[in-house]
């Protein structure tokens, strides 16, 4: 997916417009996150398995090396064959020729952010290849030509009637000329054009959200089904994956299954657990007759061991997107690329690189709730000031950013200067508010006021109240 997250406050500004986006969000984030609350208070060992997980992932990527070999062993074991990637384009070019050599005409496709990343649609779709996108949020937006808002939620930006709309307009063809309205209706009708296109399809593409070492499995959580369609149904099934989604053990494997659901939609477990372990096996009457796996690296070795190698523990399972107000009043396509909210804006500019992603890391309110409610307890907030710092020294920063940082360095290292200026400054707001008590415009600062007045400062600073309660 080509990236526009250069252009973030553009998007923000026009997302912040839209009244059918903010209806959408307001309905969604929130059911997500007291789902989330709900099912994490039901669970009391929940924060021994958040630590156990921990464990597990930073075990696991001391000796990635290992594991991945181990994994690459058991598939081939299986009859399987695995790819290797650096890069998404490569990835890419390694998918459509296993379609090619297939003869695909129908591809089907599950949900997978790495398909994302190696834009696999349009590279499939420009050697004359029909994709059709499986998984109901990813279904409405590739009718919509749009890219997934949200990472477990691909379509919550849109309302049930512009899907309907949507629907309507591109289901004629299948001899479905009624607009459905309501929410079953317009499942029944996705799922009845969708049929068609399983068992239609040569080649299944799907995601996964673990690589088991021990077995040579991929596991694969979905709420639909449809990714047990997509990959027992085709002649060929394909499955695209990060390296770092490989865990040692079936065993391990559990205690992340535990958190993955109750962590992105509040349930216990997801409706379908699916292990995929190679093609089928001689005797067997179904499954696909090839298997193959291209693991993408795209920067993620490059963290091992840096200053941002926590992120590699991310299961993407939303839950910092949930509970991130940024995201809660922007939406996902604002960050411009295949990720959103507070992982987005530590992984994009990982990925596409800080001068593109520049305003990313400043989409953040330092709220903390991401670090709080994240499953593989990633410090968010602190990659996000890293960085920032990164952004300052590269000179990423604007001008008066820089001189505003300047000046306030240059004052905290004076502290009597400093508690005079600030005191100062405080008192000259306060009597500029007067007895309004409010200021309806700040001088220097226009954005802070532009939607809201400010309350006035107290008129004193905060050392000097201090000094005079005789606290000091
Ligand atoms: S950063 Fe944490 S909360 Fe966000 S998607 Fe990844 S695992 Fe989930």
């Amino acid at each position: 997916m080509k990236s526009t997250a250069h252009a973030f406050s553009a998007h923000a500004r026009a997302a912040l417009q839209d009244q059918s986006l903010q209806a959408a969000l307001g309905r969604v984030s929130g059911g997500f996150a007291d789902k989330r609350r709900e099912a994490v208070a039901a669970l009391p060992e929940f924060d021994a398995l958040r630590a156990r997980a921990r464990e597990i992932k930073e075990h696991t990527l001391a000796h990635l090396d290992f594991y991945l070999e181990r994994y690459e062993e058991r598939v081939v074991a299986g009859g399987g064959h695995v790819h290797w990637a650096r890069t998404p384009q490569e990835a890419s070019r390694i998918v459509v020729e296993i379609c090619q050599r297939a003869a695909a005409k129908r591809v089907t496709k599950g949900k997978s952010m790495v398909g994302e990343e190696m834009s696999l649609n349009e590279a499939l779709e420009s050697e004359g290849m029909d994709v059709v996108e499986t998984d109901l949020g990813e279904y409405i937006i590739q009718l919509a030509q749009e890219p997934p808002s949200h990472i477990i939620a691909p379509a919550v930006h849109k309302t049930r009637r512009q899907i309907s709309e949507l629907f309507r307009a591109h289901h004629q063809n299948y001899g479905l000329p009624e607009r459905a309205s309501d929410v079953a209706a317009i499942v029944n009708e996705a799922r009845d054009v969708l049929r068609e296109a399983f068992v239609s399809a040569d080649v299944g593409i799907t995601g996964a959200n673990f690589l088991v070492a021990q077995t040579g499995s991929n596991v694969l959580v979905t709420n639909e089904g449809n990714g047990d369609l997509t990959s027992s149904l085709p002649r060929v099934h394909i499955v695209t994956a990060g390296i770092e989604k490989v865990l040692p053990t079936l065993e391990d494997v559990a205690v992340f299954l535990r958190l993955l659901g109750r962590s992105a939609t509040g349930q216990e477990m997801s409706a379908y657990t699916t292990l995929f372990t190679g093609p089928r096996r001689g005797g067997e009457p179904e499954g696909p007759t090839q298997y193959h796996v291209v693991l993408l690296d795209n920067g993620r070795s490059a963290l091992l061991g840096n200053e941002f190698h926590e992120m590699l523990r991310c299961i993407r399972c939303g839950a910092c997107l949930n509970h991130c107000p940024v995201y809660g009043a922007v939406g996902g396509h604002a960050y411009g690329w295949v990720y959103q909210g507070p992982m987005g804006s530590v992984l994009t500019p990982l990925m596409v690189g800080l001068r593109e992603a520049s305003d990313l890391p400043n989409a953040c309110t330092m709220n903390g709730r991401c670090r709080e409610v994240c499953p593989m307890s990633i410090p968010l907030p602190t990659m996000l000031r890293r960085l920032r710092m990164r952004e300052f020294e590269q000179k990423l920063t604007g001008a008066r950013v820089r001189w505003a940082l300047a000046a306030w360095a240059f004052l905290a290292a004076r502290p009597a200067l400093y508690r005079h200026l600030t005191g100062a400054v405080a008192w000259g707001l306060a009597a500029l508010a007067g007895r309004r008590g409010r200021l309806r415009r700040l001088p220097f600062a226009g954005g802070w006021t532009a939607g809201r007045d400010m309350p006035a400062p107290a008129g004193r600073s905060f050392m000097r109240q201090w000094r005079r309660r005789g606290m000091q």
